[in-house]
């Protein structure tokens, strides 16, 4: 027999048991833990004997935990690149296509993905895309959508988006013809080449709009840095950000959002008054993030920009002491009770109550490769997205080459399939295989490496979750009214 996954929980006043196979917490206030571990596990003398201890009480009291072992021996993830229908699903259930319009910018960030210190990463260039590309990747995006049922969208990307401007012009001119009122145009930019022309055109054109900015003065200025001109990123940013609230309030308020990169020595009270207080953004607006580690030299030569655990670790407790508290309706909260909130609490207390069996089971965070988006480089080859380091996997004038893309996936789904039906965060996984790539190809130990973190952080969310609802049973109904994403 198959040990059925699950993972025990002390919160300090209770246990738990999670069971990922039915997504489920128990409270185990009267159970045997050794015992029901060795059930669990499989053991055939606890299987085979009617237990009548607090062990069999406990089953006696939870009929969908017999079922969901008996279940879970039949049951395997099944791979969506030898699934039938995913050659078909390739072909038209496309909804996003994220055009990379430029690889060149007017500024040159320490921790961008293009610098110098992401070797594995393209290099800043003067690739440049063409309007005849452009106007191919609207057909390919119409091509391969015909089954799908929701919104399309078209994003603009870089390098620095803006430096192509006519293009983008042409293009959401040319996508208005092909779609009429059925795409959304997205764009991420560094807002330092806007003038109100183009803030007018964004605005009139309903543009979903992620601007980067870091924080406050110093923290932006520190590694966010003009090209070939002196001047203070921050300044310009501020100055067309209120260009844009002034234009269009309400635009400014429902379409703008920031992703801002956190370094250290990092004051999140500067931060929060920057936006909240110097810009008029509403917390839930600004999305924090973090320097990628992988494949890179830039932590050797800026040591002091990942030294911010502590200050994270803070605002986290404040966060938890919050929620335990309750916060009612008010949503006033701060950016960092948003950046916890949407992170692991979200994906556990939102988690889908449905027995894995009668899901379509895959776990992991691994989106259906070239089915959701494609990413467009300027010469028009196309990519899985925007953070994949492989090969392309075909081009908008001859599509997409499949057995490319199985060849990529392949070694991936072939080991999700065996060690994630066997790992306990099965369900709540967000990992993908842009974290296991190195050198354009899958691999394991990248991968490991990402499990053992994605499981411990997990652990430390749940006991936290946990934790929450035993002193405030109601902290997170909130989430049922509040639009947070
Ligand atoms: S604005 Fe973006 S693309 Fe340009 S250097 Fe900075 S991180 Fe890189
Ligand atoms: S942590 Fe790793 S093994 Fe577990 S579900 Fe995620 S990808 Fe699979």
């Amino acid at each position: 027999m198959s040990a059925l996954p699950h993972k025990f929980f002390h919160t300090g006043k209770h246990s738990y048991l999670y069971l990922p196979f039915n997504n489920r917490f128990y409270q185990l206030d009267d159970c045997c833990i050794e015992t029901l571990s060795a059930w669990l596990h499989g053991d055939t003398a606890t299987h085979t004997t009617v237990p009548s201890d607090s062990l069999g009480t406990f089953l006696a009291g939870h009929p969908e935990i017999r079922e969901a072992f008996t279940n879970y021996q039949e049951f395997d993830f099944h791979n969506p690149i030898t699934t039938t229908g995913y050659r078909q699903a390739i072909t038209d259930h496309l909804t996003t296509c994220v055009l990379c319009v430029t690889e060149q910018c007017n500024l040159r960030c320490s921790y961008c993905c293009y610098s110098e210190h992401y070797p594995q990463s393209p290099n800043f260039s003067n690739n440049t895309m063409r309007n005849e590309v452009a106007r191919q990747a609207v057909d390919f995006l119409f091509t391969h959508s015909r089954k799908t049922s929701s919104e399309l969208t078209l994003g603009f990307y870089g390098g620095e988006p803006m430096i192509n401007y006519p293009l983008i012009r042409n293009t959401v001119a040319y996508a208005k013809e092909i779609f009429g009122d059925q795409i959304l145009f997205t764009m991420t930019t560094n807002a330092t080449l806007l003038n109100q022309e183009k803030i007018d055109f964004l605005i009139e054109n309903n543009f979903g709009l992620t601007v980067s900015l870091d924080g406050d003065q110093q923290s932006t200025d520190r590694y966010r840095k003009y090209w070939k001109e002196p001047g203070s990123v921050f300044e310009s940013v501020l100055t067309s950000v209120r260009m844009i609230r002034e234009a269009d309030p309400d635009y400014f308020q429902n379409r703008v959002i920031f992703n801002s990169v956190l370094s250290g020595p990092l004051d999140l009270d500067s931060l929060e008054e920057t936006f909240i207080e110097r810009l008029g953004t509403q917390a839930v607006n600004v999305g924090l993030s973090t320097i990628s580690a992988e494949h890179t030299d830039f932590f050797e030569h800026h040591p002091l920009a990942n030294q911010y655990d502590d200050v994270l670790n803070q605002a986290e407790d404040a966060y938890y002491k919050k929620l335990a508290e309750g916060i009612g309706s008010d949503k006033r909260q701060s950016i960092a009770f948003y950046h916890f909130l949407r992170g692991a609490t979200i994906r556990i207390s939102k988690r889908p109550d449905k027995p894995l069996n009668e899901t379509i089971p895959f776990p992991t965070g691994q989106c259906i490769p070239m089915v959701f988006q494609t990413y467009i480089r300027p010469n028009g080859d196309t990519y899985i997205c925007e953070k994949f380091e492989g090969n392309s996997v075909g081009n908008v004038f001859d599509g997409i080459d499949i057995d490319v893309v199985e060849a990529l996936f392949q070694p991936y789904y072939q080991d999700t399939t065996k060690t994630c039906k066997q790992c306990w965060v099965q369900r709540l996984c967000s990992n993908c295989i842009v974290e296991c790539i190195s050198n354009g190809a899958f691999n394991p130990e990248m991968k490991r490496s990402a499990c053992e973190n994605e499981r411990a952080s997990y652990e430390h969310s749940i006991i936290r979750y946990l934790d929450t609802l035993e002193k405030n049973p109601s902290a997170l109904d909130i989430l049922d009214n509040w639009s947070y994403e």
